[in-house]
């Protein structure tokens, strides 16, 4: 299909999919990661180009660089200073215009710092909860941040979030402290609270490389908006299409999520959150530059996954080939369930075998060897002709999911 091997910083359960879906089309990958990670297990096509090492290690991604014809990504934390040098050694793919590292570090850089993410969207009119940095980490420093914003208002990590952890939400004055302590040592800011009545998510790929908001309708597709729910921060459940919500709401939030992700330099899938408020208006909490869980459920649901869009849309010959539709459902419905590490190393296994009784279950274990509590483990698809059809079956597995978790 295409003789550009494409090197993904990151091998867990993102990239693995990525892998899964690069296998399909005959495309080779490289992934960077520690000996065996999630990523590395199933790659059938080009186990021989794989690189033992960090993401966020110089050293390791220009070893990747002299693997692979595009670099990508799986995660966000990455050592961009790197990727900027290995862009002004060689920016092309074999002397092209298209750009070796797809989206743009540019792009990764703005992202990762969640704060510097945040005025970006500011600087384009993009709605999204007003945020402050804290530059000390004296109590009274944030009690003044707290007279602005309100309470209760989130105190996030800039950098290196994921899963909720980098959050704490400070209710009162009596927080400030505790939360201080909790996030020391990270550089931090302060989010205004977003009542929200529900999450939204919508997957968008990006096939041009300029970042041009004008363009945000010939240059993305969305993907279905999505309700997502967390529990303790963390993704549980994915309903596709958002249950209850307006056919005008869920247009809205992809027009809004397309519009996010057209600022961004470099092609590519992006998982966009939104918060819907009791309005019905939206402000955009974050967007990750790669794959993400609440687009797993692409992979059964959609004519093509957010993996094979992230291959598609990253590779020079394929980008301008993805037609108007591939992103729809190709079933009326669908339920994602994460299966998150429990008490015991293999608690989850518990929630994967339940499954194997659920017709038209698809079960995905990631490979990442012992569970513990709160971490991603793997997944449960089930499609169905209504989403209370998908409810009814998911509900056993929700239980056992739960009973897990205790
Ligand atoms: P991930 O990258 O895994 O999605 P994260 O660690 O980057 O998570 P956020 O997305 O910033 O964290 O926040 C996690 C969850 O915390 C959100 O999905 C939402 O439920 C809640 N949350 C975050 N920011 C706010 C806010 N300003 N107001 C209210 N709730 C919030
Ligand atoms: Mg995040
Ligand atoms: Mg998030």
């Amino acid at each position: 299909m295409d003789k550009h091997v494409i090197g993904v910083l990151g091998g867990g359960q993102l990239g693995r999919m990525q892998v899964e879906a690069a296998n399909r089309l005959n495309i080779q990958m490289a992934v960077l990661d520690s000996e065996n990670a999630p990523a590395k297990q199933i790659n059938l096509v080009a186990s021989d180009k794989h690189v033992t090492g960090s993401f966020a290690k110089a050293s390791d991604v220009k070893q990747l660089a002299a693997k692979c014809d595009v670099i990508t990504y799986e995660i966000e934390h990455v050592d961009t200073k790197v990727l900027e040098e290995l862009e002004e050694q060689r920016p092309h793919v074999d002397g092209s215009t298209w750009s070796r590292i797809q989206p743009s570090w540019r792009t990764v850089r703005t992202i990762q710092d969640k704060f510097l993410q945040k005025q970006h969207y500011a600087k384009y009119g993009l709605p999204t909860a007003k945020s402050i940095a804290v530059g000390t980490w004296h109590p009274q420093g944030l009690k003044d941040i707290a007279e602005q914003l309100g309470y209760p208002m989130m105190l996030k990590s800039r950098t290196e979030a994921y899963d909720g952890r980098g959050n704490y939400p400070v209710h009162s004055v009596k927080d400030i402290e505790p939360a201080l302590a909790a996030l020391k040592d990270r550089p931090l800011y302060a989010e205004k609270w977003a009542n929200f009545k529900m999450e939204l998510a919508a997957m968008v790929v990006k096939t041009a490389q300029e970042a041009d908001l004008d363009s945000w309708e010939k240059n993305t597709l969305a993907y279905p908006t999505v309700e997502t729910i967390h529990e303790d921060s963390i993704c549980k459940l994915v309903y596709a299409p958002a249950r209850e919500v307006s056919k005008q709401v869920a247009k809205a939030a992809q027009d809004l999520a397309r519009q996010a992700v057209s600022t961004f330099l470099g092609t590519g899938v992006f998982g966009v959150e939104l918060f819907l408020l009791d309005d019905d208006s939206l402000l955009i909490n974050e967007i990750a530059p790669r794959p993400h869980n609440s687009g797993h459920y692409t992979i059964e649901a959609c004519h093509m996954s957010q993996y094979e869009a992230q291959i598609r849309a990253i590779l020079p010959g394929l980008a301008s080939r993805i037609p108007a539709g591939a992103t729809e459902l190709t079933v009326k419905a669908a339920i994602m369930l994460n299966i998150l590490g429990g008490p015991q190393p293999d608690s989850h296994l518990l929630v994967a075998q339940a499954a194997l009784d659920v017709p038209g279950a698809r079960i995905h274990l990631y490979g990442k060897g012992d569970g513990r509590p709160g971490r991603k483990m793997g997944h449960i698809t089930i499609t169905g002709s209504s989403i209370s059809e998908c409810e009814i079956k998911m509900h056993p597995l929700i239980q056992w999911a739960d009973a897990v978790r205790l």
